[in-house]
């Protein structure tokens, strides 16, 4: 016979361990019974997660580094703004484990089992997860496994795809409180590039060679991009590399489905449900969103199910409209965010990015771009 919990969170990665952090951080759930499997141990720094906010989040005390003033450069734009309402936000994925396997490790009825995931369906009142060695039931189980995920391929999904560097000069280069959010001045022969550089103190910084594409490409053309960027752009040439990541996110127009079977006692989150931006391949914020929800929920003694509110619906229409435009190739993605950077209030952008922004900000966003390609797009999408 099965072991029966109230909760098994099936993935331990950024959405498996921040829905678990909700549940032992919220006095009438932190005693439920609660099952973590993930093939992997969480302990290696893999990640490093950018994010803006305006109030500090549930892991403040994990911002290794944060800015308020971003840079947006392009051939024709060049950009630098300070933001009033938000910061920008670094955590190193390794510290955020540990946060929350500590937090775990007192509360003796969350169990953790390393084991590779088979299936998960729906059972009478709850729901099972077969791994290679065992069967596990409980009354909720929590996805963030690739298992249910739809069919991505050319034809729905665009790859941000992404090298980073993180480099030590000798000598003081880097202004450690100006971050560039995007230096679109290099060759887009494979679709929207850019580098992204996080400076995290006068001698360090996090440089990323960034691309939205059907396609990853040899690890030798990161590392040439990155070499030239570091030596001609930046001009630097002594450096050390003292940590590296490599990253391949989805954009997809294909659908994620929030929950499976008709009991919804199988929640996806995170990835796999859905909350990678699909424009951006923004994650952290929406997963801390989406995670804080079902808590709530469930505290109230309601489904976990999150159902999207119109507004959420209204977002990602203009994501999928974003990604339609890029995919045809109807302009690219350095004319997309020159537009918008040429032209509106850069924090307004970075609001809407975070489905923050009202409607004044979305018209202003809206008549900021080329009309004609994106109403096409848009059509699109609505009927497709
Ligand atoms: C290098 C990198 C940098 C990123 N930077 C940012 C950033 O700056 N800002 C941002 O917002 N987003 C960023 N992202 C995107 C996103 O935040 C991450 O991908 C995030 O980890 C997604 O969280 P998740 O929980 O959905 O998936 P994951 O964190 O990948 O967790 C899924 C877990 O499921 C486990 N698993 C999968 N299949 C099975 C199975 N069959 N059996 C058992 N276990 C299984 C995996 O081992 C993993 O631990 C980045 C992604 C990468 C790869």
């Amino acid at each position: 016979m099965a072991l029966k919990y109230d909760f098994i969170i099936a993935g331990s990665g950024l959405a498996g361990l921040s829905l678990l952090h909700q549940l032992l951080s919220n006095k009438s759930l932190s005693q439920k019974k609660i099952l973590v499997i993930d093939s992997a141990k969480k302990n290696l720094n893999d990640r490093t997660w950018c994010f803006w906010e305006k109030e500090p989040g549930p892991f403040e005390s994990l911002v290794c580094h944060a800015w308020d003033t971003l840079q947006f450069f392009s051939p024709k734009v060049t950009k630098e703004f300070q933001m009033k309402e938000y910061r920008y936000k670094m955590i190193q994925s390794g510290d955020f484990y540990s946060q929350v396997l500590d937090l775990a490790e007192q509360h003796p009825q969350v169990v953790f089992i390393h084991d590779e995931i088979q299936s998960i369906q729906e059972e009478q009142a709850g729901a099972s997860v077969q791994t290679t060695q065992e069967r596990y039931l409980a009354d909720y189980v929590f996805n963030s496994t690739a298992i249910f995920n739809p069919k991505m391929d050319e034809g729905n999904t665009l790859l941000q795809h992404f090298m980073g560097w993180f480099i030590k000069t000798d000598t003081p280069v880097f202004t450690s409180g100006v971050a560039t959010l995007m230096d679109f001045t290099l060759s887009q022969q494979h679709g929207a590039t850019f580098m992204y550089m996080l400076p995290t103190s006068p001698t360090e910084a996090l440089v990323e060679y960034t691309l939205f594409s059907p396609r990853v490409l040899e690890k030798e053309e990161y590392v040439q991009a990155l070499e030239n960027y570091i030596e001609k752009n930046l001009h630097i040439h002594h450096y050390e590399i003292t940590h590296q990541e490599f990253g391949i996110i989805p954009m997809s127009k294909a659908k994620f489905q929030a929950s499976i079977g008709p009991q919804q006692r199988i929640i996806n989150i995170g990835t796999a449900g859905g909350h990678t931006k699909p424009s951006t391949g923004y994650t952290f914020q929406f997963v801390q969103k989406q995670v804080a929800k079902i808590a709530q929920r469930l505290e109230a003694g309601d489904s976990p199910l999150v159902e999207p509110t119109w507004r959420e619906k209204m977002f990602l229409w203009y994501d999928m409209t974003l990604l339609d435009v890029l995919m045809s190739k109807s302009l690219t993605g350095e004319q997309i965010f020159s537009h918008l950077f040429s032209k509106v209030d850069p924090e307004r952008i970075l609001a809407f990015l975070a489905n923050e922004s009202g409607f004044w900000e979305e018209f202003s966003i809206r008549n900021a771009v080329p009309q004609a390609p994106f109403i096409t797009s848009g059509m699109k999408v609505l009927f497709q």
